[in-house]
């Protein structure tokens, strides 16, 4: 009963070394957000806990209580861990006291399990001071202790952390495998299945999580609608847009990579490979602006792109760059009374 998708190599180690009691005592989960690093460590929590025949059986006392959060013996660690009630405020990292509270939590046996497991959801941002105190625990760690590292970045962490831990890399999903899994296990209508797997890539979690509302489709449709509409634009209007965009920080990396998922689709379009453009439901709209632009320009305003997500990863003035990519993208203003921005 595990409850993990894909991932065979990951769920083919546990299963061995829950055969043969050769389990690590600190694993290193890296993967893309979504992507099923949590419910990987939560099966590994409830298979070394587990009372039935066929662990992790998700019938027992035990596996119930684990998937429920009630179990004395896992415990998760994140940036909202350990906060007071009230306290809105998200920290900016684990500290050393998150560290030291389970490293004395780790020295008691098991509460009502066999197995104490700890997990660090986003390791990332473990403090240099948290990590080093962490090390001691991976290093020496008491029996029936099993502590489990979630990160999507793993270049953060520190390399004698990563080295003492049994590292596993979760892979992303087939888009074939998630739309499947949509239609017949979450009930999703076969257009709305394809979408949102094209657009997860291949992280099942992100398509589960933006599907309880249609906000996220929604919002993306007008920032396509916006960003379509400034390629027959003149320039006042793209800058004015540029100084809007740069008030929104916060979503500039999805924006700009949004904008890319398009660019990159009308690409494919254009090189005759419309059968695996990931906007699907913007097919007519690609071969219409295939026809308008060259695949040169197509090509070099991708990597304007690629150069301003770099840009914006270092902190760079973010209505410059917005400025810079108005100026270059491909302007086709007499396409516009044949070609309509908005979607059929
Ligand atoms: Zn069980």
């Amino acid at each position: 009963m595990w409850q993990t998708i894909g991932q065979p190599e990951a769920l083919a180690l546990f299963q061995h070394s829950l055969k043969t009691g050769s389990l690590a005592h600190a694993y290193l989960m890296v993967g893309a957000p979504h992507i099923g690093k949590m419910t990987l460590a939560l099966d590994l929590a409830r298979a070394v806990n587990c009372q039935g025949q066929e662990p992790p059986c998700g019938q027992c006392q035990s596996c119930k209580r684990i998937t429920e959060g009630k179990h004395a013996d896992v415990r998760t660690i994140s940036l909202n861990s350990n906060r007071d009630a009230g306290d809105m405020k998200a920290r900016a990292e684990i500290s050393i006291d998150d560290i030291r509270e389970l490293q004395h939590d780790a020295s008691l046996p098991p509460f009502e399990g066999k197995y104490k497991v700890f997990i660090i959801d986003g390791a990332e941002y473990l403090s240099t001071e948290a990590a080093n105190c962490l090390l001691k625990t991976i290093e020496e760690p008491p029996p029936q202790v099993i502590i489990l590292l979630l990160t999507t970045e793993e270049s953060r962490l520190l390399p004698t952390v990563v080295s003492r831990c049994q590292r596993l890399e979760l892979k992303p999903l087939p888009i074939k495998e998630i739309e499947k899994m949509l239609v017949k296990s979450h009930g999703f209508e076969a257009d709305k299945a394809g979408l949102l797997a094209r657009l997860s890539h291949g992280c099942l979690g992100w398509a589960l999580s933006i599907s309880v509302d249609d906000s996220y489709l929604e919002q993306r449709n007008q920032r396509l609608t916006e960003m379509i509409s400034l390629l027959s634009s003149g320039w006042e209007e793209r800058f004015n847009y540029s100084a809007k965009l740069a008030n929104e920080r916060k979503s500039a990396e999805e924006i700009i990579r949004l904008w890319l998922g398009w660019w990159r689709d009308l690409m494919l379009t254009k090189c005759g490979c419309e059968q695996v453009v990931m906007n699907i439901d913007y097919v007519p709209i690609f071969e219409k602006w295939a026809e308008v632009m060259r695949l040169a320009e197509v090509k070099d305003f991708i990597i304007h792109l690629q150069d301003s997500l770099n840009q914006i990863a270092l902190n760079a003035n973010l209505r410059l760059v917005y400025e810079i990519l108005m100026l270059n993208m491909p302007r086709k203003e007499r396409a516009l009374e044949t070609l309509s921005g908005s979607r059929k």
